[in-house]
């Protein structure tokens, strides 16, 4: 194959080849970040994870076109001294590694911290001392509830845009109270927000901090007894692809009233390659990436998604579709929403001209045919071995 066309910044400048330190690699942002980097720049990846799963076509072993390109480093960042040598040898290091499936914020509150603040810290201070640009993968949940929320139901002021639209450098942070142990996961994003933040300040660290809206695809999660345990609960988009895989009712947590806006991982994909190639623009800044045009609730991706499910496979869909769920039954004590989620683009529109493509109904038919393709056949052996035993 031909090597990889000269790249140019956003301001017409060429691009020198890159050694990017990529942390949470195997995951599924990094998956997709990899496959990109790979397939249209020249930048060299050190892919770091504790698992490769979903790289092992990329690593295990690397393709001979991509021979020096990427390389897999098996360690947990926790504790192994090999990753401070991993950063001083890269010139960016990006941090993609925590938990983030809200399953586990209520029902495993500690691991959720110490993924999201305590082994993130090293990243961050090897960074600063080093003198290497950090781009660390927050989340839009650091928002919380919408102002809007705590207004009365009907409440006029809901329906303006300042009452919900969340401002990276303006909204505020507003979670529930500690017992609400779902915050967990916020708190714990938003204290390590505020670090990187403040080695920008004191110590001039180059950072970029991003807050994914919900970037959905193939490969994210698992399907719960095939690639995860069955006991598992993934995200919405993997929970109700493998209740419609399975054949079985979607289930709806309190009411399924809550909004959310999703984007294509591979739309979200091109904002990061954005920030890695143009640090003149992008450092120093925290950038919301979603696609506020895709707002549904979550009843009504349910909807969709089995509409579009029964279209690709076709299997007509049940007689009632969806049952309701109360969200102690379905995610223990301590859970608790967040009620809307609109990112607000000024930002990221100004400093790296990026807009998402995908409109919902596209991205759900892709990933739903992917899901069946994948999926399938597995889940189909997984119910006869089960009904059998
Ligand atoms: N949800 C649901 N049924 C499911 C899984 C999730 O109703 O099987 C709801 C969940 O309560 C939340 C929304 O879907 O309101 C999105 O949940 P997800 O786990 O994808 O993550 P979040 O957007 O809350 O970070």
């Amino acid at each position: 194959p031909s090597p990889a066309p000269a790249r140019m910044d956003l301001d017409g400048n060429p691009v020198a080849p890159l050694t990017i330190c990529m942390i949470g690699a195997g995951g599924f942002i990094g998956s997709h970040l990899c496959e990109k980097l790979m397939a249209e720049t020249a930048h060299v990846v050190l892919a770091v994870d504790v698992y490769c799963d979903k790289i092992r076509h990329l690593v295990d072993p690397a393709p001979p076109h991509l021979a020096g390109r990427i390389s897999f480093h098996r360690l947990n960042i926790k504790n192994d001294s090999r990753l401070e040598g991993l950063i001083k040898m890269a010139d960016l290091t990006i941090n993609l590694a925590a938990i983030c499936t809200p399953a586990d914020y209520n029902t495993r509150p500690l691991d959720t911290i110490y993924s999201n603040f305590i082994d993130a810290l090293p990243v961050v201070k090897y960074c600063s001392e080093n003198n290497k640009r950090l781009i660390h993968f927050s989340t839009c949940e650091v928002y919380g509830k919408t102002v809007g929320s705590f207004l009365p139901k009907d409440h006029p002021l809901r329906k303006e845009p300042e009452f919900y639209v969340l401002k990276e450098d303006e909204s505020p942070c507003i979670f529930g109270p500690i017992v609400k142990q779902r915050w967990s996961y916020a708190c714990a994003k938003q204290l390590i927000e505020r670090l990187i933040f403040a080695e920008g300040a004191e110590n001039g660290l180059e950072f970029t901090i991003v807050r994914p809206f919900n970037w959905i695809g193939p490969r994210m999660d698992f399907i719960p007894g095939v690639d995860g345990p069955s006991e598992g609960v993934p995200r919405v988009l993997a929970c109700f692809s493998n209740n419609l895989l399975r054949g079985e009712p979607l289930k709806l947590v309190d009411g399924g009233q809550s909004q959310r806006t999703f984007v294509y991982i591979k739309d979200a994909i091109e904002a990061v390659v954005l920030m890695i190639e143009n640090p003149g623009r992008a450092n120093g800044h925290i950038f919301n990436v979603g696609n506020p045009n895709n707002e549904v609730t979550v009843r009504e991706l349910a909807q969709m998604m089995t509409e579009v499910y029964a279209n690709l496979s076709g299997e007509a869909p049940l007689d009632e579709p969806m049952i309701d769920v109360s969200s102690s039954q379905f995610y223990g004590e301590g859970y608790d929403d967040s009620d809307k989620r609109i990112p607000d683009m000024t930002i990221i529109n100004k400093q790296l001209g990026w807009n998402p493509k995908t409109p919902l109904k596209d991205l759900l038919e892709t990933t739903l045919t992917y899901q069946h393709k994948t999926y399938k056949e597995a889940v189909k052996r997984q119910m006869s071995q089960a009904s059998a035993s």
